[in-house]
């Protein structure tokens, strides 16, 4: 370190603080990095990997990047996961004694990174925080630019709730960064892990005592904890932590950042981590894209808002019977209305993303262009007002009511800001003329001085006859008189030289100063003018930031419903019914996306009737490619969309709310602990059984199919036992194991369905229709043939499959059945049986006194191994 050069030191002391960091260090027109941080950024930023000398004859690696496009590069390397730690020359290095003061002004992480390159995807950004406690972890997360923040409590009973919870509550607020406190209750290794698997950065933050987070809450909310029914350490744990994240160095209060919003997790129908990925909820599984999911199926909104809400109503559907009408019914009276929902379609489709406006605006980062977004957006809202009151319904007249049509920032704005204005706000040409009169006067000295140095110029080449003199202005010289070369004799002694070129020479004068200050000063004072005056609009725009915020907030909604609508109209969805009384009784349903992959007309519809008693548990056979996972999602699927108040694909629908789905499908590739995939299977299937109540909705599909086939089938078996008697959640499970079919006869509340076929000349057609019955053949081998198998090895397979079946029937062995009976018998129940067998067979009459003593003593040893 000794030998290091004065700037280097500089460097790692401040390196030091900001481990976790890339640091970028400001030198002159560039961020440089250095060491470490050099080779990982010039690898992940594909720039240059240069040395510098830094002292004692040692070479370090650095690489750089021009301060004026740093934003770029900062958002590149916060994509992928690093922090950015941004270091600035605090003072101007022309005027600094000796090392330029440097220090950290800003951190950039994935959660709080505010650059129009994030939010214009359209999605949230979230960070999150978890605050775990003695007995309940707390969670809040909140989009920087959005400034609201949620936070709930997920107690937990030991160490795999916590993981199981964390990860719930990961995979469906889906954050980009997580801080998370010092705790003995997960350790670093289980963090490191949770990190590794989610791809996301975790930060560990020192715990907050409680008197730290009400102050902390009080200073950046303004909220008066005690005050608050929400006086849980949990709560304001992680409340309070998220702030202090937010705020490492940011000095000024956040306007819009002003809300708490606390949710209940068991007021929402819970759909678990696995599910939300295997039913396609929100992304496709095999692409990853939101295409091909029910997310893009139902997302014709068209703003920014209404997309991120919708996103947000299929996280958290609802559970009450209340609220979903409440959103049923406006989304009918939409539906019923086609030229409603092309009039507010035409006119939401104008709206910009107000939140992030109003964001940006209270992190001073907005510019002129985002004032105008803004007032072109509030231009459109008395159009949607009158529309929704020009529609006659007392509820849509209600909703138009309660939206603020904020005129008075549309005209702030409006007479202040001009149309087009530049991206930056402290180089003028910003603020319309007539709005200030200040800025007017200061404007017109600017045009005096123009005025005189078009004067000057006439006198200047009338006074020297000097025909083509002009004065022309450059950033470096200002303003200089150009004479060209042939008119140098005509230059009078006032003229000072300026610069020589090949042609001409440039020159100034004394007026030809004092003219260029009135101008340059008065353009200063312009520029600073300006700027004053968008702040000024700026303060009173972020004094209303509520009713913007309101506002926004209804038109999200309207955006929501108006989509939900019109996909409804278009794909010809009907009303569910929404009951209590556990019954899901769909006419004609339909898989809403792979309907729209196949084609409605290709698209074979099912009816789906279960919650009965009798038929709570439907066990479904068909050979593998007939349809069972498509119906057995599409159940799952319509519930969550009736639950969050959408219309459904089905002739008629009657659907039961329920409180949790559960999904287990197939062999999950989902091997990224390095657990077995038959282990990953039974660790989803425990967490179904602990979890699930009567009111669940479970989809089994191919339970048992990661272990061998007898084993398999044992344990589905069991699992359908359990579920009948214990839990008795609805349930589908589909299989293969044709003998599972037996439970019908064993089970009151199990019934088998299939998919139906066709042979035809050895050929099976599938018609996928799911009618009454079970399948006793499993048609692999003709499903193999289809899938393109060559016919000599299909026909091999048949004729070996003839073999094994005749085998089992000489033997008269219904396999089966002995393996579930053998399974249900353990070894001290064989030890039992066997000891009272041999008791009951003594004959007393038989023994002689000796020989009675010597099997009672034999007796007796046997006894005490059981
Ligand atoms: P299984 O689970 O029985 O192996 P899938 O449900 O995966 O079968 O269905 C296989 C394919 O059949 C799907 O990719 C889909 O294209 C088509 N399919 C499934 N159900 C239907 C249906 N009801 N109507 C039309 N095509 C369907």
């Amino acid at each position: 370190m000794n030998n290091y050069t004065p700037m280097i030191k500089q460097y790692l002391e401040i390196k030091e603080k900001n481990r976790d960091s890339i640091l970028f260090f400001r030198l002159g027109d560039f961020y440089e990095m250095f060491f470490e941080d050099a080779i990982i950024a010039s690898k992940e930023l594909e720039i240059v990997l240069t040395q510098r000398d830094c002292g004692g004859g040692e070479k370090c690696p650095m690489c750089g990047v021009p301060y004026h496009v740093s934003d770029v590069y900062i958002s590149k390397l916060v994509a992928k996961g690093y922090k950015v730690a941004i270091c600035e020359q605090l003072e101007d290095p022309r005027k600094a004694k000796g090392l330029v003061k440097r220090d950290i002004i800003r951190i950039v992480t994935p959660g709080t990174i505010i650059d129009d390159s994030v939010s214009e995807k359209g999605d949230n950004n979230y960070l999150m925080s978890i605050y775990i406690d003695e007995k309940n972890i707390g969670i809040s997360y909140c989009d920087v630019l959005e400034g609201i923040i949620n936070f709930t409590k997920l107690r937990f009973s030991n160490i795999n709730d916590v993981r199981k919870n964390i990860e719930n509550e990961i995979s469906r607020i889906n954050p980009s960064e997580i801080v998370i406190n010092e705790n003995k209750i997960i350790h670093n290794e289980i963090i490191e892990n949770l990190s590794a698997s989610n791809n996301l950065l975790f930060t560990i933050v020192d715990k907050l005592s409680i008197e730290d987070s009400i102050a902390i809450i009080q200073k950046k909310l303004n909220i008066d904890v005690e005050k608050t029914d929400y006086k849980e350490k949990s709560y304001i744990g992680a409340i309070a932590s998220i702030l202090n994240y937010i705020y490492i160095y940011q000095e000024e209060r956040l306007q819009h950042l002003n809300n708490i919003n606390f949710y209940e997790v068991d007021k929402f129908l819970n759909i678990d981590s696995h599910t939300i990925v295997n039913l396609e909820i929100q992304k496709n599984l095999f692409t990853g894209n939101k295409k091909g999911s029910l997310f893009d199926v139902l997302n014709k909104t068209n703003t920014s808002m209404g997309s991120r809400l919708l996103h947000n109503f299929l996280e958290m559907p609802l559970m009450e019977k209340n609220k979903i009408l409440e959103r049923q019914l406006i989304v009918e009276k939409i539906f019923e209305n086609k030229k409603l929902q092309e009039l507010l379609t035409s006119s939401l489709k104008d709206i910009y993303d107000l939140d992030r406006i109003i964001g940006k605006l209270s992190y001073g980062r907005a510019n002129g262009r985002d004032l105008i977004a803004l007032k072109l957006s509030i231009e459109k809202i008395p159009t949607i007002i009158k529309d929704l009151k020009d529609a006659n319904d007392t509820i849509l007249v209600k909703l138009a009511k309660d939206i603020d049509s904020l005129e008075d920032i549309y005209k702030l704005i409006n007479e202040s800001i001009v149309d087009e204005p530049p991206l930056t706000i402290t180089e003028g040409n910003l603020i319309k003329i007539g709005f200030n009169s200040e800025l007017d006067n200061i404007r017109n000295n600017k045009v005096i001085g123009k005025q005189k140095l078009i004067e000057y110029e006439k006198n200047e080449k009338e006074k020297n006859s000097i025909k083509n003199l002009k004065i022309v202005f450059n950033k470096k010289l200002g303003y200089f008189i150009d004479v060209t070369k042939g008119n140098l004799k005509n230059v009078p002694d006032y003229y000072i030289r300026k610069q020589t070129l090949t042609n001409s020479e440039r020159f100034t004068t004394e007026e030809l100063e004092n003219i260029q200050n009135l101008i340059l000063s008065s353009e200063n004072e312009i520029f600073d003018k300006e700027y004053e005056i968008f702040n000024n609009i700026r303060d009173i725009i972020l004094q209303n930031v509520e009713r913007v915020k309101d506002t926004s907030n209804i038109l999200s909604y309207l955006d929501v419903f108006n989509s939900l609508a019109k996909v409804a109209y278009s794909n010809d969805y009907v009303k569910p019914t929404i009951n209590n009384i556990g019954i899901i009784d769909i006419v004609g349903g339909r898989h809403p996306v792979v309907e729209q992959s196949i084609g409605r007309s290709n698209f074979i519809s099912n009816n789906v009737n279960i919650g009965s008693g009798f038929n709570n548990i439907q066990i479904i056979t068909g050979p593998n490619m007939s349809g069972k996972s498509t119906y057995l999602r599409q159940v799952a699927i319509l519930v969550i969309m009736a639950q969050i108040g959408s219309f459904v694909p089905a002739n008629s629908a009657n659907i039961s709310i329920v409180d949790k789905i559960f999904t287990r499908i197939g062999a999950s590739d989902n091997l990224y602990k390095g657990e077995s995939t038959f282990m990953v299977e039974m660790n989803e299937v425990s967490n179904i059984i602990t979890n699930a109540t009567k009111d669940s909705l479970l989809i089994l599909d191919e339970v048992g199919r990661g272990t061998s086939t007898f084993d398999g089938l044992s344990i589905a078996w069991a699992i359908i036992e359990h579920i009948s008697t214990k839990i008795k959640a609805k349930t589908l499970f589909a299989t293969h194991y044709h003998e599972l079919t037996e439970l019908e006869n064993k089970l009151d509340n199990v019934i088998n369905l299939q998919v139906q076929i066709e042979e035809y000349k050895n050929e099976i057609i599938f018609l996928r229709k799911i009618i009454k019955g079970k399948t006793d053949k499993s048609y692999g081998i003709e499903v193999a043939r289809l899938a393109g198998l060559p016919k000599s090895l299909t026909d091999r397979a048949k004729t070996i499959l003839k073999n094994i079946e005749s085998k089992n029937e000489d033997s008269n062995l219904n396999i089966f059945e002995n393996i579930i009976e053998e399974a249900q018998m353990d070894i001290e129940d064989v030890k039992r049986d066997e000891f009272i067998e041999s008791l009951t067979k003594v004959d007393i009459n038989s023994l002689s006194p000796i020989e009675a003593l010597t099997l009672l003593d034999e007796f007796i040893e046997k006894a005490k191994d059981l």
